[in-house]
């Protein structure tokens, strides 16, 4: 059996993901708020929860685990080893290029600095899906507070090298406005212009826009598209300013 996600909201326009895998294995990634982490949990079977991934240790992402832990003890908290001192404690401590198993199957751990220095994503080849944190978006990237425009370009290159049908699992709906952006930069590219319409109907009709595709991020997100890191350097410092 493959791995199936569904987006979570939390917060304010956070997205706590929810997985399942074989023989009835539930895991959650990103639990910034406790409350709609256990209930999508308790909905999804038999309240059981084997896993908590962490992308990184932002309040928004990680202020669940404690209540989230304290309803199901026994749910492992995997996190990158390098950014321990600042995630809860981690019954499972990665590192980039480890493997993490999880029902039936596998997530490599790809390295993915830039908008913090010890980010990481998980991404499941079995299920053909990436849960990338706050490191891209759709028609977007994460603002650089800890890390480099150079370590963002390698970041972002890791993600684009999966396989176009790879679902992208963010942590955040910033896809309208990431689009209104976009589109300042490639006006005329055509799957960027169908993805804002898409993301503009599917916001007005009450529905999540993520996941998006690799595919379709590599066809219409700027971000992913720069040729090069100063490129990319540029787009960014223009998004912080954007308004
Ligand atoms: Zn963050």
């Amino acid at each position: 059996m493959s791995i199936t996600v569904e987006p979570v909201p939390c917060l304010q326009d956070n997205y706590i993901w929810l997985l399942r895998g074989a023989a009835g294995a539930v895991a959650i990634c990103d639990p910034g708020e406790a409350a709609p982490a256990i209930a999508a949990v308790e909905k999804a079977g038999a309240g059981r929860l084997d896993m908590i991934l962490l992308t990184h240790h932002h309040g928004d992402h990680i202020a669940g685990v404690a209540a989230v832990k304290g309803r199901f003890p026994g749910a492992r908290v995997v996190g990158n080893r390098a950014d321990a001192h600042r995630l809860p404690p981690l019954d499972l401590a990665v590192a980039p290029g480890d493997t993490v198993g999880f029902g039936g199957s596998a997530a490599a751990v790809i390295d993915s600095p830039g908008h913090t220095r010890g980010e990481v994503s998980y991404h499941f080849a079995e299920g053909a899906l990436v849960l990338c944190g706050d490191t891209l978006f759709s028609l977007g990237c994460g603002r650089l507070i800890e890390g480099t425009a150079e370590e963002m370009f390698r970041s972002l290159r890791a993600l684009a090298a999966l396989p176009g049908e790879t679902l992208v699992c963010c942590g955040h709906e910033y896809t309208e406005s990431n689009a209104r952006f976009a589109l300042t930069v490639e006006p005329d590219n055509a799957a960027l212009r169908a993805r804002a319409a898409e993301a503009k109907a599917q916001r007005a009709a009450g529905r999540p826009t993520v996941p998006t595709t690799m595919a379709q991020e590599l066809a219409a997100n700027p971000f992913l598209r720069a040729p090069d890191v100063a490129t990319l350097a540029r787009i960014r410092t223009a998004k912080d300013d954007f308004r």
